[in-house]
């Protein structure tokens, strides 16, 4: 940025304006540069717009706003999540009542099952996943000396594949959790990080909702209803269907908040950061209900890893269902950053080049390479938010 304002200010001084008639001559027409309309970009976008009265541009490659929590009407009228169900849960008061602002909510506990053995069985494994599985009747003491049994003891739990079989063993190990790791991140969970199996608890109660956060919602009229609202406000303006490297030399900003993939931004020169990326197999059925549950988890023999039905999800009335299939794959949109010590280890390089990046934010997934749920992007950019809102004064 500081060598851009160079050269802008010097475009605006002359040559340019002259060769040019129709480029910008002010030195800066906006504050901020926002690249990406997702999470982390619209709630920086709307906190400096609204809190520092500040002029943002928002500018997004894609054709909407919302990033990968977009959601839409399909063409039978069902609303429909483009990138893959989006549940919001959150345990921070502080993102709740700030998200609160843009939108009125539908309470909604999530719950999946697990298609295992021919049976759905809930997951997060539970005392009734456990009985229906093995056809028992034991009660919760019983099945945490049930777990006991099975569990292989290991010193130091460093992989996905330690925190399970440390807690229930080799054999639900096998049935739940290694097959749809392999196919959702093309790794052994022996390969990858705890953290990422470690989002999905062992109970030893009949407690069969995915999340247990203090807050468990969905916007009553959709996210990207939601987005509308964070982002209509005079100070911001939103250019989509524009990369910002189509734009950033004509249209001089003093800073940059950047929220895509941060090997990206620096041209890969430490090499190409693994994202997992995912194909859509979006249908509409014409039926009012098509499965059991709003999400069914397909661990082992299908190509996919989950099906769900999203009028559990939006609480819509309607004749028709749609559904949404997700098959994990190597190349595509970058969709989930992949929690290994070699991809943190090259990761750690980026960082350094954007702490160093001067007048550049880099926040959310993508950009600070964190596997991060929605209520974690805006607890980012709240805090980043509050960062830049220091300097600015
Ligand atoms: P993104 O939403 O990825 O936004 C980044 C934006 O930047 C994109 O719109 C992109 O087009 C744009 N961009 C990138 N490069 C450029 C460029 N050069 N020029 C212009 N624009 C650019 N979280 C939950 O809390 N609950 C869930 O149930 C949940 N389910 C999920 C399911 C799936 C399948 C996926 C993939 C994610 C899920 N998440 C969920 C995570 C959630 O999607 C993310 O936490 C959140 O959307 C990330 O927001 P972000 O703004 O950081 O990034
Ligand atoms: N997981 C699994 N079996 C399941 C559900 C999850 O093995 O039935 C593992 C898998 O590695 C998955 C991770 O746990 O990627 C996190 O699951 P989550 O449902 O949180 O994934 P997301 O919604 O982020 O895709």
């Amino acid at each position: 940025i500081a060598a851009r304002d160079s050269e802008d200010k010097a475009n605006s001084k002359g040559a340019a304006s002259t060769q040019a008639p129709n480029i910008i001559t002010r030195d800066f027409v906006f504050d901020y540069l926002i690249v990406g309309a997702g999470f982390s970009g619209s709630v920086i976008a709307e906190r400096l717009a609204t809190q520092s009265g500040k002029k943002v541009l928002v500018v997004d490659k894609r054709n909407h706003i919302g990033g990968n929590a977009y959601d839409h009407y399909d063409e039978h009228g069902v609303l429909v999540h483009k990138y893959g169900p989006h549940i919001f849960h959150t345990n921070s008061r502080e993102v709740f009542e700030y998200l609160s602002r843009f939108t009125p909510w539908r309470s909604y506990e999530h719950r999946v099952l697990a298609s295992v053995d021919g049976q759905l069985v809930p997951i997060p494994i539970n005392l009734d996943t456990i009985n229906k599985l093995y056809g028992m009747s034991l009660n919760s003491l019983e099945i945490q000396d049930f777990y006991k049994s099975l569990a292989e003891p290991i010193e130091q739990i460093r992989t996905s594949e330690d925190v399970v079989v440390s807690k229930v063993g080799r054999e639900l190990y096998e049935k739940f959790f290694r097959g749809y790791t392999r196919k959702q991140w093309g790794l052994d969970p022996s390969e990858l990080d705890k953290s990422v199996i470690a989002r999905i608890p062992t109970r030893t109660n009949r407690d069969n909702r995915y999340f247990t956060d203090t807050y468990q919602a969905m916007p009553l009229h959709g996210f990207t209803r939601m987005f509308e609202n964070m982002l209509n406000h005079p100070n911001i303006k939103v250019m989509l269907n524009t990369d910002y490297r189509e734009i950033n030399k004509a249209i001089p900003c003093r800073e940059m908040v950047y929220t895509g993939p941060v090997d990206e931004f620096f041209d890969y020169r430490y090499g190409k950061l693994p994202y997992r990326s995912l194909d859509f197999k979006h249908e509409t059925h014409n039926t009012s209900v098509f499965q059991p549950a709003p999400v069914i988890n397909y661990p082992n023999e299908h190509l996919y890893t989950r099906v769900t039905e999203f009028k559990y999800l939006t609480g819509q009335d309607h004749s028709k269902t749609s559904i949404v299939y997700e098959f994990p794959k190597a190349e595509g949109d970058p969709y989930y950053p992949v929690p290994r010590p070699e991809n943190n280890e090259m990761y750690k390089q980026y960082k350094a080049l954007s702490d160093a990046a001067s007048g550049v934010y880099f926040v959310g997934r993508l950009a600070t390479y964190k596997y991060y749920n929605m209520d974690q992007c805006v607890a980012q950019a709240l805090t980043v938010y509050k960062q830049i809102a220091v300097k600015a004064v």
